[in-house]
C-alpha cells in the first residue's frame, strides 16, 4: 500500500473541447510521480500538479536511454463509472520491461493503485462524448547526473494523463501501410518486446519514409531476412487468408505483446474460430492476394482499438484488402471490444477494472 501525499493544484485549469480532443494534445491537472534510489528503493509517492519536471542537463535518460512507458486507458460508462481495461497486463509487461531495460521492478498492486488514484483524482477529466477517453500514460526514466553507460541508482516514475478523442471521428477509416524492406525495428535478442522510447526513435526514418509516400504507418519485417511480418508501428497486426486468422508469435521476442492483440485472440478462441499466432512471410501475404485469399488486414493497439487495412505496398506493388473497407472479424472485435471498454456489452472475461 503507498501512503501517496497529495499537493492540489492551486487553480484548475479550463477544460478542452470534448469534440476536438485529438490524441495527446491535453494534460489533466495532477500527475502521479514516485522516486527511487539504490538502497533505498520507492519512495515519496505523491499527486502534485501536472508541471515541467527539472532535470540536470547530464540525467542519463537523455543520453543513453534508460527509460521504459506504458499506454492504457480509463473510460467513463453511461452511469458515469470510470474503468479501466486489463490493467494488470499493462503492468505485468512494464515489470517485463524494466527487466530487459534493467530498471527496478516495481510492485503490481502500488502501481495499480497509483494508476486508480490519480485518475479518480482528475476524474472530472475522463470526457464522456462517444468514443473518448483519458489516455493513462505511465513512464520510469533513469535520472542520475552522470556521463558514461552504467544501470542508473535514480529513477523517476510518473503517471500523466491526457483526455483523447475518438480514433474514429468521421466512421472507421482503413489505414494505407507500407511494407518496409531496407529498415528495420527490432532484432532477436533486442528489446522489440519491450515498451520503450528506443525502439519508436529507431523506427522514425522508417515512418518518415512512409508518410512521405502518402502512407500511415510501417509494417516491420523480422531483422534477419526482412521476410516475415512482425508488426505494425505502434500496432500487432492480424491477417484474415483463407479462414484462418493468422498473428506473428511473440516466440522471437522482436514484436510488442499488445493487450488489444492478447484481447482479440481471446474473443476470436472464444467464438469459436480458427486462430494461429504464428510466422508469416510477406510472400505468404503476395501468394494469399494473388488467390483473392487475403481476406481481412487489420491492426490492434489501445490508441485505435482495431485499424482495418485497406492497402499493403510492397515494393511498390499495392495489396487492397477488403476492397479498401473495413471487414466482417474487424468490425465484430471492434464493437466487442469497444461495447466491453465503455461498459455497454456483458464483459464476461472480467477485463475491466473499476477505479473507485
Ligand atoms: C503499445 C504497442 C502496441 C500495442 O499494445 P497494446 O497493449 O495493445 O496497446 C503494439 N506495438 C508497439 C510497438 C507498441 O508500442
Amino acid at each position: 500500500m503507498l501512503n501517496i501525499r497529495i499537493e492540489p493544484i492551486s487553480k484548475k485549469k479550463e477544460k478542452p473541447d470534448q469534440n476536438n480532443l485529438g490524441f495527446g494534445h491535453y494534460f489533466t491537472d495532477h500527475m502521479f510521480l514516485m522516486n527511487y534510489t539504490e538502497g533505498k528503493g520507492w519512495y515519496d509517492p505523491r499527486i502534485v500538479p501536472y508541471a515541467d519536471i527539472s532535470l540536470p542537463p547530464a540525467a542519463m535518460v537523455f543520453h543513453y536511454a534508460q527509460e521504459m512507458f506504458e499506454g492504457l486507458k480509463a473510460y467513463r460508462t453511461a452511469d458515469g463509472t470510470i474503468q479501466l481495461f486489463r490493467p494488470d497486463k499493462n503492468i505485468e509487461r512494464m515489470n517485463n520491461t524494466n527487466i530487459r531495460m534493467c530498471i527496478p521492478q516495481v510492485d503490481p498492486s502500488d502501481v495499480l493503485q497509483a494508476i486508480k488514484a490519480v485518475v479518480n483524482y482528475d476524474r472530472d477529466w475522463v470526457p464522456s462524448e462517444e468514443g473518448t477517453s483519458l489516455y493513462i500514460r505511465p513512464f520510469i526514466i533513469a535520472t542520475d547526473e552522470h556521463l558514461g553507460v552504467h544501470v542508473a541508482k535514480n529513477y523517476l516514475f510518473a503517471i500523466i494523463l491526457s483526455p483523447v478523442g475518438s480514433y474514429y471521428p468521421t466512421g472507421i477509416n482503413p489505414v494505407k501501410i507500407f511494407i518496409e524492406n531496407e529498415y528495420v525495428r527490432a532484432v532477436k535478442g533486442g528489446t522489440g518486446f519491450a515498451k520503450v522510447g528506443g525502439n519508436y526513435a529507431a523506427s522514425l526514418i522508417g515512418q518518415q519514409k512512409a508518410e512521405k509516400l502518402g502512407y500511415a504507418q510501417v509494417l516491420w519485417l523480422d531483422g534477419i531476412q526482412h521476410k516475415y511480418i512482425d508488426e505494425v508501428g505502434a500496432m500487432n497486426v492480424f491477417f484474415v487468408i483463407d479462414g484462418e486468422i493468422v498473428t506473428p508469435s511473440l516466440a522471437e521476442g522482436s514484436i510488442l505483446p499488445g493487450v488489444t492483440r492478447d484481447s482479440c485472440l481471446a474473443l476470436l478462441r472464444s467464438w469459436g474460430m480458427k486462430v494461429s499466432e504464428r510466422k508469416i512471410s510477406v510472400d505468404e501475404l503476395e501468394e494469399a492476394y494473388k488467390n483473392g485469399k487475403l481476406d481481412e488486414a487489420f491492426g490492434t493497439g489501445t490508441a485505435a482499438v482495431i485499424s482495418p487495412i485497406g492497402e499493403l505496398n510492397n515494393n511498390g506493388n499495392k495489396m487492397i484488402v477488403s476492397g479498401g473497407n473495413i471487414g466482417p472479424i474487424s468490425h465484430k472485435l471492434y464493437d466487442t471490444l469497444t461495447g466491453i471498454q465503455w461498459g455497454k456489452i456483458a464483459d464476461p472475461f472480467g477485463w475491466t477494472v473499476k477505479v473507485d
